[in-house]
């Protein structure tokens, strides 16, 4: 029997996540709670219903690839792939690592964002299967991490070390979510690129900017956006930030 995931949208010829033109699945549920989420219609795994909209379908392995194939010119055409994204990914691992195996066999390229908390285990799963993994780093302090996101960062840390440490053949990239008074002064800048400076295979590093949308999606779902007050940072601020990651880290973007 084919194997079932829970699936909250999917979004064609997205330019980012990956090289080329990417098809990129979300997927329902995530064991954090970060503050400044985007997609709080990806934190429960179940299907969710409010305003109107349903968030959330359930699809086998073979429903999911149909949907992938269709993309498949496009991707030969911008060396282009499909993405997993969240929610959070790890959390279907056996669903996820079934079809990204069966994209690589059809000569698409994989990639997937994910926040990688949970045990290594998990992440061996998919790892095999895997032409790009965006990693997030939330924050270098495991207290300051356990406050933003509900776990401390121990998982995290520890998968990216072991990723970087061996030898599986994909681009490891790095993502720091860059929230204005929560992870972005100079000592955990400092910290962040003392860290990722040690990685001896770590391809990039990429600095996101923190932004609002979603935020209408929490006020549909009754749910509380926690960081009301922060503004988005402008491109001097995200200009400093990188020069300091890029004292340790050659690829900073
Ligand atoms: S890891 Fe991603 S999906 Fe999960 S709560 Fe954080 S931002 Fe949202």
């Amino acid at each position: 029997m084919s194997l079932e995931g829970t699936i909250l949208r999917i979004e064609r010829s997205s330019i980012h996540d990956g090289e080329g033109l990417r098809t990129v699945i979300f997927l329902k549920g995530c064991p954090l709670r970060c503050a400044w989420c985007s997609t709080p219609e990806g934190q429960a795994e179940e299907i969710e219903s409010a305003g109107g909209k349903t968030y959330g379908s359930v699809m086998t392995v073979d429903e999911l690839m149909t949907e992938v194939v269709k993309d498949e010119v496009f991707f030969f055409h911008s060396s282009g792939g499909i993405t997993f994204s969240g929610g959070e990914p790890l959390q279907q691992a056996d669903f996820v690592a079934e079809v990204l195996r069966r994209t690589q066999m059809l000569g698409i390229n994989t990639a997937m964002e994910s926040s990688l908390c949970f045990p290594f285990s998990e992440l061996e799963k998919v790892l095999p299967h895997l032409n790009i993994l965006f990693a997030d780093l939330k924050h270098i302090d495991s207290e300051r991490h356990r406050d933003l996101v509900g776990t401390d960062n121990r998982f995290i840390m520890d998968n990216i070390r072991r990723v970087a440490a061996a030898d599986y053949p994909l681009e490891l990239i790095v993502r720091i979510p860059l929230i204005p008074g929560v992870n972005d002064d100079d000592e955990t800048m400092h910290k962040m690129g003392e860290f990722l400076g040690s990685l001896r295979n770590l391809s990039s590093v990429e600095l996101l900017p923190y932004h609002r949308l979603g935020v209408s999606t929490y006020n549909n779902l009754g749910m509380d956006y926690r960081l009301p007050d922060i503004k988005v940072p402008s491109s001097s601020h995200m200009k400093t930030r990188r020069e300091i990651i890029s004292s340790y880290v050659e690829a900073v973007q």
